[in-house]
């Protein structure tokens, strides 16, 4: 393996999802020298429900984003629906929220933080870590940590103040680090999506419907282009034995839910296969480990089925933001803004982790569903639900003002 330069920056951050570049635009914005890896090539797609929440859009729009999603036609969605066997609760979001294909929205924040003046390194995969004061040199008496990238055979060691891991829900770091949510084999869970077409004209694009199945549930979604991403997840236990792929658990589901056979009858696919994931686990993480400052899932991972992945991602990079850039002017105070970056996490996501995963149990139980669908009132409930299982509006508009003034 051939290496041919040796780079060194205020801030490498691992991954370019919505989390990591969010906070290369960030940082990149204050002046502060950053790259951003990422294995991937943009625009790339990605399993996701790519329904947006509304609390990611008081960032988006200060990072001033929001106008490519209103010039691709990103549908607004303003009321939910959670569809039973028996019966139907409809509510409106307590705030609009958008449609957005992960081809859209993770190549438009990449693009954003280039603009901002962020090192961006696509089609590089980070294949080693060395957390700081464990092989990375020492610049001023401050250690700093080293992460290589490799690409057709070249490899690419850079050397950082500040080291952010961005990976997702499950990069092959987290075994390096020790991080105990890698062994949890009892809370997995696989996810898969599809777009498709509507056979007939819809009346309505500002839904989100969520229906449930056996140990899974299903979100079903507008996203740009006239399409509707349909989304699941299901425990890996539901998998085992299982064979025929997707397109077969698919049909097994329609075939154990009249909704659901309904629900696919209406469509025709419109893109070529079925996209899945990696297990998702769904544990508490630190938002630290070892030095490295943990955003979007590497840091946490809120229930899909609220749909505030991506705004969580792009929070996180918020209240990551000042933790980072008061590490780079002043090293020494490192562990005083990690304790800092910790404790605005937790405040900010645990909360509502445990609505969404509270949510989540009823949601993959049918006959639970139905009961609970029965004896509560449907709009104030759902409305209660869809609040607490993401952010405040205000308090994220607070702190990107915050940042940006
Ligand atoms: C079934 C399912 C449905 C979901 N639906 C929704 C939804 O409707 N709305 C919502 O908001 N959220 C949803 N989510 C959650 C959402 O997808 C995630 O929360 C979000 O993608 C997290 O963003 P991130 O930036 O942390 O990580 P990611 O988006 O996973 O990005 C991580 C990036 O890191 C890169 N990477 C990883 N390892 C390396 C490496 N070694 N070197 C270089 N690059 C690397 C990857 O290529 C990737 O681009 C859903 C999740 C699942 C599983």
């Amino acid at each position: 393996m051939e290496v041919t330069e040796r780079l060194a920056t205020d801030v490498a951050i691992v991954g370019a999802g919505p989390a990591g570049s969010t906070l290369a635009a960030l940082l990149a914005e204050r002046g502060i020298s950053t790259i951003l890896i990422d294995r991937d090539q943009f625009p790339r797609d990605k399993l996701c429900g790519e329904f947006l929440s509304y609390d990611a859009l008081p960032l988006l729009d200060a990072l001033g984003v929001t106008a490519s999603l209103d010039s691709n036609h990103c549908p607004t969605i303003t009321h939910g629906r959670i569809v039973g066997r028996q019966r139907s609760w409809e509510f409106a979001l307590p705030r609009p929220a958008r449609g957005v294909s992960r081809l859209l929205l993770d190549d438009l924040l990449l693009r954003r933080a280039q603009m901002a003046g962020a090192e961006v390194r696509c089609g590089w995969t980070a294949v080693e870590l060395s957390p700081q004061g464990e092989g990375g040199p020492a610049v001023g008496g401050e250690a700093r940590a080293t992460v290589v990238i490799e690409r057709e055979g070249v490899r690419v060691p850079i050397d950082a103040t500040v080291l952010v891991g961005a990976w997702g829900r499950w990069g092959r770091f987290d075994i390096q680090l020790g991080r105990s949510f890698v062994r949890d084999r009892t809370h997995r869970h696989f996810g898969f999506k599809r777009h498709y077409r509507a056979k007939r004209t819809q009346k309505e694009r500002g839904f989100i419907d969520l229906y449930s199945y056996g140990h899974g549930y299903l979100g079903v979604s507008p996203v740009e282009g006239d399409e509707i991403n349909i989304c699941g997840l299901v425990r890996a236990s539901r998998l085992s034995g299982h064979q025929g792929g997707w397109p077969r658990f698919v049909e097994e589901i329609a075939a154990e839910e009249d909704r659901l056979a309904a629900l696919f009858d209406a469509y025709i696919p419109a893109s070529s296969d079925f996209l899945a994931s990696e297990p998702v686990i769904f544990r508490g993480k630190e938002p630290v480990a070892r030095e490295i400052v943990l955003i979007g899932d590497a840091s946490g991972i809120v229930d899909p089925l609220a749909g505030n992945g991506m705004a969580m991602a792009m929070q996180s990079a918020l209240i990551a933001a000042p933790a980072v850039a008061g590490i780079i002017s002043a090293p020494k105070n490192r562990r005083r803004h990690e304790r800092a970056y910790t404790a605005a996490h937790r405040d900010l996501f645990s909360p509502r982790i445990r609505w969404s995963r509270a949510s989540g149990w009823i949601l993959s139980r049918p006959s639970l569903l139905e009961l609970a669908l029965r004896v509560a009132p449907s709009r104030p409930t759902g409305r209660f639900l869809a609040s607490r299982t993401r952010g405040s509006y205000e308090t994220v508009s607070r702190l990107a003002d915050r940042w940006f003034q």
